[in-house]
């Protein structure tokens, strides 16, 4: 009776590990490591890897971690794969197609596969690296691996991973932007660049070979950031670093140091736009834009603009007047009271109902009460672009 209890206990065992350490399936025909244990240890790290991507905040104790940074790319991605993009198209599963044996680690590579439609539908193809740390493998992007070739150049918390000479006059304007941001923000991290040459390139460095998601998209930039340190991955006709958005770079100098949904959105495009102007254009060019097509009007009331946004063309692209309104809020509170008082403006929260967040804060920070908002704006924008 004790044995058979035993036996019992040993078989629900068994049941309930093998339900909690699934291994990731294999397509057929992969060459798997001669070593049993280590073929089963990798298809179930792996798959541990995988479903902690799907946990609201991943553990990451499959990631390794001296590639943490430049792994962050590619599982931003892998987290999305299994998922549908449209209402009525499959799920999508992992399947291993390749493990390569490289000698000090291994390369796996895994299809996601659709079911459910008359034909197959491959969603991605993906390349990790997994080395051995202790009993257990982590896994990493092959970004490394990938650009081992290249050249580095490294300029205080800047680095840049290259291949074509880097255009070293624009480099440097750059950077003194990028630092004069730094300073207000107090970004401590490092940045990596890997200029790269388009999107097809951008994708196969960080290890995604394929993905249906991008199909026929030429240009893009990837970024992430981890432990404060941020990687970029510039697949836009970039390799020599000679084109930056001075608009753009505020938002990923701020994306150091606050996870940007927890801002207030139009306060954060309001310094990008005073600090660097938008769509190539400076700051001064966009608010002269900005008088002639909306604030030239006498009846806009700036309180009704937050709530009905109102919007004005720079070489085709669409501006908001509320961003460019909340750019004198910064510069006039920069001006009175510090950066100090931008940033409590910038993080009073995510837009709410009524703007009650934002307004109370500008109170709190400048003595204007939302009931004299309006007039306030118009005393602003007759002052000018300072
Ligand atoms: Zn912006």
């Amino acid at each position: 009776m004790k044995n058979t209890l035993f036996t019992l206990s040993l078989c629900l065992l068994a049941i309930l590990t093998s339900s909690a350490q699934h291994e990731i399936t294999l397509q057929s025909g992969v060459r798997l490591p001669k070593d049993t244990a280590t073929a089963r240890l990798l298809r179930r790290d792996l798959a541990f890897l995988l479903e902690d991507l799907q946990r609201e905040k991943p553990i990451g104790n499959q990631v390794n971690p001296a590639q943490r940074a430049a792994t962050q790319l590619l599982l931003d991605e892998l987290k999305e794969l299994p998922k549908s993009s449209k209402a009525g198209e499959p799920t999508y599963t992992p399947y291993i197609s390749n493990i390569i044996n490289l000698g000090n680690q291994y390369l796996i590579q895994l299809l996601y596969q659709g079911a459910g439609t008359d034909k197959p539908v491959t969603r991605a193809a993906v390349t990790l690296l997994a080395d051995k740390a202790g009993d257990h493998f982590v896994f990493s992007s092959p970004l490394q691996r990938r650009t081992a070739s290249w050249q580095i150049h490294e300029e205080g918390t800047f680095r840049f991973h290259h291949r074509d000479p880097l255009n070293k006059k624009h480099l440097k304007e750059f950077i003194k932007r990028a630092n004069g941001y730094d300073q207000k923000l107090k970004v401590k991290g490092t940045t990596t660049f890997y200029c790269a040459e388009d999107m097809p390139e951008l994708l196969y460095l960080i290890g995604l070979d394929y993905d249906a998601d991008y199909n026929g998209r030429s240009q893009s930039v990837f970024g992430a950031t981890t432990d404060g340190n941020k990687v970029v991955v510039l697949g836009n006709h970039n390799t020599h670093f000679d084109a930056y958005d001075t608009h753009d770079l505020w938002h990923d100098r701020l994306s150091m140091v606050i996870d940007r949904s927890l801002v207030n959105r139009p306060v954060d495009e309001g310094i990008a736009y005073a600090y660097g102007g938008s769509w190539g254009l400076t700051w001064a060019e966009i608010y002269a834009e900005f008088m002639t097509q909306v604030a030239g009007k006498s009846d806009v009331d700036w309180t009704r603009v937050k709530e009905q946004p109102v919007y004005f063309k720079t070489k085709g692209f669409n501006n908001s007047a509320d961003n460019i309104v909340a750019a004198l809020w910064v510069n006039e509170i920069e001006k009175k009271y510090g950066f100090d008082a931008v940033w409590k403006l910038l993080t009073c929260g995510p837009v709410e109902p009524g703007h009650a967040n934002f307004f109370k804060t500008l109170e709190s920070i400048t003595g204007v009460r939302k009931e004299d908002y309006n007039t306030k704006v118009w005393e602003l924008v007759r002052n000018g672009a300072k």
